[in-house]
């Protein structure tokens, strides 16, 4: 079985192009040696934040530990996280949780119900199964996803009053990988402005918040980097300001066997990675936790489908790369979105 796990490496990044965010860039009006950043592995994933107008490392540290509280909450694989204690009284009670946890699962339930499960924040049985990424993944037998696939459902995560939460049966598992760092990384620009920062980088595994401006002023100029594995340059770019990026793909989490590509995100239809013919999928958004969700499920829904949810949502782009070479984004993008890969055919609805 060939394996690869990827973590920290994202085939879709964004550069922020000649703003300094790479080591060696000293070009447009961005000191590098200005910038004051911190690193670290939080949220199962590389966090870098990078600030361009501060140089209190104080504020770095209110961001990390902000950030940090998030796990310890959110957290499927911490056994006190208010995640765990639902999922543990899953049948048997309903469970107080913190105000930021029911706010994440609140726009989780919203967003399953805007994507008609694509999203699907109870999708846990099914990750455990697979096991993706982890010593135990496997491809499991029809009968066993068709049991797992029984205990997934986002009408049985019940929201009530006082912050209390319920799954209604005893086998459910919640899941938020596929929205908490969005609403992670809104957490740390919230910190930032709150303590004066207007230009910084927050890049959490991906999920990526352009804060602000570039110190000038001017916008930050995001660059989407190519999913293909063979040619190393963006695909395009685009002038932002105040952005979140959050991209999805099968490139992060997988596994091959017989020339099948076993991945993270699974459609909840049909219990499978969901397979199709995107190459990797961004979404730009005020919050990032919307990006995340919607990352997730325009991943899930496909091209066709996905676009044309995004063309109803407000403030909400997409660009979609396939695997045959094409470039599809959302229509208000076409003024701003310069393709920089010839190789890419851009389409535009
Ligand atoms: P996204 O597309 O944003 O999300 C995919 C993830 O969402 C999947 O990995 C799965 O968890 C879930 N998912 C799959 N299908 C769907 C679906 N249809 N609808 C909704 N959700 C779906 N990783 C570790 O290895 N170890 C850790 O200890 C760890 N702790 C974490 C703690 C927190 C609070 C969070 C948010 C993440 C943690 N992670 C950890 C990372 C996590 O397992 C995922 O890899 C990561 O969140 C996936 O993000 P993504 O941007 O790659 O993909
Ligand atoms: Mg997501």
């Amino acid at each position: 079985m060939k394996k690869r796990f990827l973590i920290g490496i994202f085939m879709i990044l964004l550069v922020f192009n000649v703003t300094g965010c790479g080591a060696n860039q000293q070009n447009d009006n961005v000191n590098v040696e200005d910038t004051v950043s911190k690193d670290g592995f939080l949220l199962g994933t590389y966090v870098v934040v990078k600030m361009y107008d501060s140089d209190n490392e104080e504020i770095l540290n209110k961001v990390f530990d902000r950030l940090k509280e998030i796990e310890d909450r959110m957290s499927i694989n911490i056994d006190k996280s208010d995640v765990s204690e639902i999922n543990n009284n899953a049948g048997i009670k309903s469970v107080r949780v913190h105000d930021d946890v029911y706010f994440v699962l609140r726009k989780a339930k919203e967003y399953a119900e805007i994507t008609d499960g694509a999203f699907e924040p109870t999708i846990g049985p099914l990750v455990k199964l697979w096991g993706i990424g982890s010593k135990d993944e496997k491809i499991p037998t029809q009968p066993e996803i068709n049991d797992s696939l029984a205990q997934v459902d986002y009408n049985k995560l019940k929201l009530l009053d006082d912050n209390m939460v319920f799954l209604e049966d005893e086998q459910m598992i919640l899941d938020l990988g596929g929205i908490a760092k969005g609403y992670a990384a809104d957490e740390a620009k919230r910190i930032l402005l709150e303590n004066g920062v207007n230009s910084a980088i927050i890049d959490l595994g991906g999920n990526v918040y352009a804060v602000g401006s570039k110190p000038d002023g001017s916008p930050w100029r995001i660059a989407i980097q190519s999913p293909f594995e063979t040619r190393g340059n963006h695909v395009g770019v685009m002038p932002e300001s105040d952005i979140s990026i959050v991209s999805s793909g099968d490139y992060e989490r997988y596994f091959e066997e017989n020339n099948k590509r076993y991945h993270h995100i699974i459609d909840s239809n049909t219990g499978y990675p969901a397979w199709n013919n995107i190459a990797g999928v961004s979404v730009l958004s005020k919050d990032s936790i919307d990006g995340d969700a919607l990352s997730t499920a325009l991943f899930v829904l496909g091209v066709e489908k996905g676009l044309r949810l995004v063309e109803k949502l407000e403030d909400i782009d997409v660009i979609y790369i396939t695997k045959d070479n094409k470039i599809y984004i959302s229509s208000q993008l076409k003024e701003k979105f310069e393709l920089a890969d010839e190789e890419l055919e851009l389409i535009i609805p």
